[in-house]
């Protein structure tokens, strides 16, 4: 057995306590038992396969030597189909080696073919630049590998678009470099052999329909100049991956999804924290006088930041090598510094085996955190999922989740950290106090039981579309042929560009008309972006989406930047600039806004009976008015402060659902409590719609009202909140009958008596969570539940 104290123990990678009895201690030291549920996870052989016939000696040998001696499985399937033409996507867990998948067919062809080049993107410099290392490590003669990204010194890039036959990248610098100097990069791609993919699941929502484009552009490119580049796609374990692959690239996928590679057992723990008294002290509530809000006579749970620093300083003192997952790197701070203060207080010097993972480690130092942790010199480490794409650490002892990471898939990745070949792990998800965690802890089966959320993206977005076919105009006119590529809604951009003056219509194609070229962000919508300057220094440190910028930098907003906090001092709309000041307060900012929705036009819709069902286009106004401050340790609202910002619009795509006033009386809705009724259910029901898409509720907005102007009856909105939609609400709109059903369940299954975070109130409404009727949202769900075909 180990002892829990410092001096003894073990530095080595020893087995720790068997995660039953781990778990067993964990959950014995408070009142009451917050265990919901336990899943065991079982372990899994790995699967062995020949390397194909076709994989060149050499190239055997240099994988050999770097420890490879024969490709699982699934590496072995997916290269064969990549090298035999088809586009292909590895789909599989976390260190299950989706790389060789790729790197074999890849460079078998580069040795095959000396002319031959390969393309490779990654949603990051740093994954591309990991990805180099390990290509060039194989020191293969004449592939020559090559990071070409913003960092790429000018003097080199010359050299790399002639004698590299591996370019690493990322979308972006395709998107603003590559593809616009075409003409230099002819040689390269008239030869491209292979476009590979990484964690393609990144490219999501409005971002993923920009990739998309930047993808079709890429291939028109290739086109013109006789190539025709295979694809191949890696992705964390998704739902649906052949068809989310194919909206990407345009292109019908083959996809690879059974994981091969061996895994140690894990078993699995849904942990609730305990509701407080509704009078306790100083980490409660605030009574309303101090506020002014009425949201905060309300009962609420022990922070899963707290549940997590204890549950972390408890492992680390049984010995166990523990990675503590947080969302936002000042709360990865505070657990990690609540949890060394517990263990030095129950041994002095034991908390130096904590530390926090902070974004922005230099390679070295991530490499070194890597070493400490895997042998045992460091034994718990909080961070935030920069994990995810960054540093290389499986084969933990145990994993703890602080909030479920917003997808099943995000969770399945991060609890794969937990468990090596041969050995039992341990992974908890701790809950926070919000509708969506507190149904997944009540309801295993959505998490354990549910297939992984699809990635949704939507190509057809004209708000992606028109500036995409802009920057394709600019790169070559556009033809008749090209309107078939970029799919649907293509003709009708084109004809709005005419009309705005941006194209002309000649007998051989449409022509870009301007000398600039389109400013065109792939990571932003909605508006020119945002510079954010810090004042001291006149340093610009980035920039925001228009969209996102009265909310996230409004005067006073705490805004992160690479791990760094600021306070805004200012925010000049007229100027596009925000500026700032590095400080780092105990508080975080959550910006409220009041939204009026007016419907455009009605895509699709059920008629069912009481009852209607709307997806369609709508018009959102809204105005930003004010933003709370919060202790970021206990959630705790400091105050309320207003703000004076212009309101603005939106045209986005939304789905919403009418109720007839006679229908809710018969429920035993009184009509005084409507309103209550219907806002209750939308928070809740934008709070439950992550389970359905990979969206967060941040990336979604909702209205109710007893009575509509465009409706007249008693109607929930819910919408996407970026330009020309995002593909949630009509993934909303297509399981409407199961997403409502987890939103009344959630409701209906939450503790409380009048409502609380858990179930109807939202963190970021704009009336202070003021009307809500819990009871009534239920009778309100039951009716349309009831009435819509499953
Ligand atoms: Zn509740
Ligand atoms: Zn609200």
């Amino acid at each position: 057995m180990e002892s829990s104290s410092a001096a003894t123990v073990s530095a080595g990678p020893g087995p720790g306590p068997a995660p039953v009895d781990l778990l067993r201690r964990l959950r014995a030291r408070g009142a009451g038992d917050p265990v919901t549920h336990v899943e065991r996870v079982p372990a899994r052989a790995g699967v062995p396969a020949p390397w194909p016939s076709w994989a060149p000696e050499e190239l055997r040998a240099a994988f050999a030597g770097r420890g490879v001696t024969a490709p699982w499985q699934h590496q072995a399937e997916a290269a064969t189909l990549a090298y035999e033409g088809q586009h292909v996507i590895v789909a599989t867990g976390t260190a299950s080696g989706k790389s060789l998948a790729y790197q074999l067919p890849a460079l078998a062809t580069l040795l095959a073919d000396p002319r031959a080049t390969v393309l490779y993107l990654a949603p990051t410099k740093a994954l591309a630049a990991d990805q180099l290392r390990a290509v060039a490590a194989l020191e293969l003669e004449g592939v020559r590998p090559a990071c070409y990204d913003g960092d790429t010194p000018r003097a080199e890039r010359e050299w790399i678009r002639r004698h590299s036959r591996f370019v690493l990248t990322n979308p972006d610098m395709l998107h603003h470099g590559i593809l616009p100097g075409h003409a230099q990069w002819s040689g390269f791609l008239r030869r491209l052999a292979y476009v590979v993919i990484d964690e393609c699941h990144t490219y999501r929502g409005v971002f993923g329909s920009h990739v998309a484009h930047v993808l079709r552009r890429l291939r028109r490119q290739c086109a013109r100049f006789g190539a025709t580049p295979v694809f191949v796609l890696a992705s964390a374990t998704s739902g649906d991956p052949a068809t989310a692959a194919g909206r990407l690239i345009g292109l019908p996928v083959t996809a690879v999804t059974e994981d091969a590679s061996p895994r140690g057992g894990v078993t699995f723990a849904l942990w609730e924290p305990p509701l407080l008294p509704p009078d306790s002290g100083s980490s409660g509530p605030v009574p309303p006088q101090a506020t002014g809000e009425h949201d905060d006579l309300r009962q609420v749970r022990r922070s899963a930041l707290r549940e997590t620093a204890d549950l972390l300083a408890d492992t680390v003192a049984e010995g166990v090598r523990t990675l503590a997952f947080v969302r936002s790197r000042k709360g990865a701070e505070v657990v990690a510094a609540n949890a060394r203060r517990a263990l030095d207080d129950a041994v002095p010097g034991l908390g130096d085996r904590v530390a926090a993972y902070r974004g922005g480690y230099l390679r070295e130092e991530r490499r070194e955190l890597e070493r400490a942790l895997l042998h045992g010199d460091l034994l718990g480490l909080a961070s935030t999922n920069a994990l995810e794409l960054g540093v290389d650490l499986v084969g933990l002892d145990a994993v703890l989740i602080c909030g479920y990471p917003g997808t099943r898939a995000s969770l399945w990745q991060q609890a794969g950290r937990a468990g090596r070949s041969g050995q039992e792990a341990l992974a908890v998800l701790v809950a926070r106090d919000d509708p969506l965690d507190t149904y997944l802890v009540h309801h295993p089966e959505a998490i354990f039981g549910a297939p992984v959320e699809a990635t949704v993206l939507d190509p057809a977005n004209p708000y992606v579309l028109a500036p995409q076919l802009a920057c394709a105009a600019v790169e070559a006119p556009l033809t008749p042929a090209d309107l078939v590529l970029f799919g649907d809604g293509a003709k009708e951009a084109v004809d709005q560009l005419v009309a705005a003056g941006a194209l002309r219509q000649r007998p051989t194609g449409w022509y870009w008309r301007h000398r600039e070229r389109p400013e065109v962000d792939l990571r932003g919508e909605g508006g020119a972006p945002v510079c954010v300057v810090e004042s001291s220094t006149g340093r610009l440190l980035g920039t925001v989406d228009g969209g996102s910028s009265h909310f996230l930098l409004h005067s006073g907003a705490v805004y992160l930047h690479q791990g760094v906090s600021y306070v805004v001092d200012d925010l000049d709309l007229a100027d596009g600039c925000a500026l700032v000041h590095a400080e780092e307060p105990d508080w975080s900012t959550h910006a409220r806004d009041v939204t009026d929705v007016s419907v455009v036009s009605v895509r699709s819709y059920v008629d069912a009976g009481p009852v209607g069902m709307f997806l369609g286009e709508v018009d959102v106004t809204s105005q930003v008015v004010s933003y709370q401050r919060r202790r970021i340790a206990t959630g705790e609202v400091i105050d309320t402060r207003p703000l004076d910002l212009p309101t603005r619009e939106l045209r986005t795509v939304a789905v919403w659902f009418t109720l007839s006033p006679q229908s809710l009386t018969l429920a035993g809705v009184q009509p005084a409590d409507v309103p209550g009724a219907l806002h209750a259910a939308e928070h809740a029901a934008i709070g439950l719609l992550p389970l359905m898409a990979t969206c967060d509720r941040w990336d979604i907005g909702g209205l109710s009202t007893a009575v509509h102007p465009d409706t007249e009856a008693p109607t929930v909105f819910v919408y996407d909140g970026h330009p020309g939609g995002a593909g949630f609400a009509e993934r909303a709109y297509g399981t409407a009958s199961a997403w409502l059903r987890a939103t009344r369940d959630a409701i209906a299954e939450c503790g409380c008596e009048t409502g609380c975070p858990s179930c109807v109130q939202s963190p970021k409404c704009g009336n202070g969570n003021n009307p809500l009727s819990k009871p009534d949202a239920i009778r309100v769900l039951d009716v349309v539940l009831a009435n819509l075909p499953e």
